[in-house]
């Protein structure tokens, strides 16, 4: 989900600028507030897509060639209930973490006007981005891809075709971590249905050609009723052929097994950066740190939300940050 080409660092090495407040003019038609996020990025809108079929492709697997055939009601309703808000909660997190304005910074606004609002105090410096001609706040940093300043921008991510930064960094966790979840959930229910289906079919294929051993007629019976019992318990295990499954079920353990290792090793690196409150841009700059330090639980909440509650689960609840002034400049 890192997506830091060699040509980004360019873009968000920190120069102190010439401010030239002259040359910034506003964006002629500010979008009214409250529009919608949403980056038009084509390569981050088929990322975002591929991301959704993924999910669908799994639930139709789950359901479809393992739970809805299953003839252990409760094994199946238990599993079907657990991954459908799994699935359904990554896909929130998901649409939250693209819609959501990770902290952009106003474009252009650094016009006279506001620098001379700032009232600085001498040799108080602040950094004009001369991309989106906008002042940087300390931390922020400019994506090539959104084509603006970000604050605490940690990466640009195409899967959610959008940065991660300051306002929807808990989304993107919340994201990898429900995925990881419906990975493991989804690789475990095929290791359960190998286990229970192929081997009731393996094992009344064996004993119907050990019968064959027998008397020729009255093996000849016994086989033809045994191949008889192993394909009513071979369309109970699925709906589809038995190549079909198998081929449906390789498919979803490979997707599985990909998924789980790369969102879990997302999930740690984030929830580190959290903790360490550093974002990746700042840990792959090796940054001096200029702000100040927190404990680990006032890093979480920071972006989770005051207090502790259930709502940290949940990609609808929008975290409380508390937020201190969005224009702390470097002094
Ligand atoms: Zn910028
Ligand atoms: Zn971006």
């Amino acid at each position: 989900m890192m997506l830091i080409p060699t040509h980004h660092f360019r873009d968000i090495e920190r120069k102190p600028e010439y401010l030239q407040p002259e040359k910034c003019v506003p964006p002629p038609y500010p979008g009214p507030v409250g529009t919608m996020w949403f980056i038009r990025d084509g390569c981050g809108i088929a990322c975002a897509i591929v991301t959704w079929f993924l999910v669908l492709y799994a639930e139709f697997v789950v359901l479809f060639v393992m739970l809805i055939p299953s003839r252990d009601y409760v094994y199946s309703i238990i599993n079907g209930i657990v991954f459908n808000l799994l699935a359904f909660l990554a896909l929130a997190s998901h649409c939250r973490a693209m819609l959501t304005d990770p902290g952009a910074v106003p474009k252009g606004n650094a016009t006279k006007e506001f620098i001379e609002s700032l009232q600085l105090k001498p040799g108080q410096v602040v950094y004009k981005c001369p991309k989106c001609c906008s002042i940087k706040p300390d931390r922020a940093h400019h994506c090539s891809v959104c084509k603006r300043c970000i604050r605490k921008m940690d990466h640009h991510c195409p899967w959610v075709n959008n940065c991660v930064g300051e306002n929807n960094q808990k989304y993107f966790v919340l994201f990898t971590m429900y995925i990881a979840l419906i990975s493991l959930h989804a690789l475990i229910m095929v290791g359960f249905h190998f286990l229970h289906c192929f081997e009731e079919d393996w094992t009344n294929l064996l004993q119907a050609y050990g019968l064959n051993r027998k008397g020729p007629a009255e093996a000849r019976i016994s086989l033809h009723e045994k191949l008889q019992s192993l394909k009513v318990s071979s369309t109970e295990c699925s709906s589809f052929s038995p190549p079909t499954t198998v081929i449906l079920l390789i498919l979803l353990c490979f997707e599985g097994l990909l998924f789980l290792i790369f969102t879990s090793v997302m999930f740690g690196t984030q929830v580190h950066s959290i903790c360490t409150d550093e974002t990746g841009i700042e840990q792959l700059k090796k940054e001096e740190r200029r702000w100040a330090k927190k404990t680990k639980w006032m890093n979480m909440k920071a972006v989770f939300g005051h207090p502790f509650s259930l709502g940290w689960a949940s990609p609808f609840a929008t975290p409380d940050q508390g937020k201190a002034d969005p224009y702390q400049y470097v002094v």
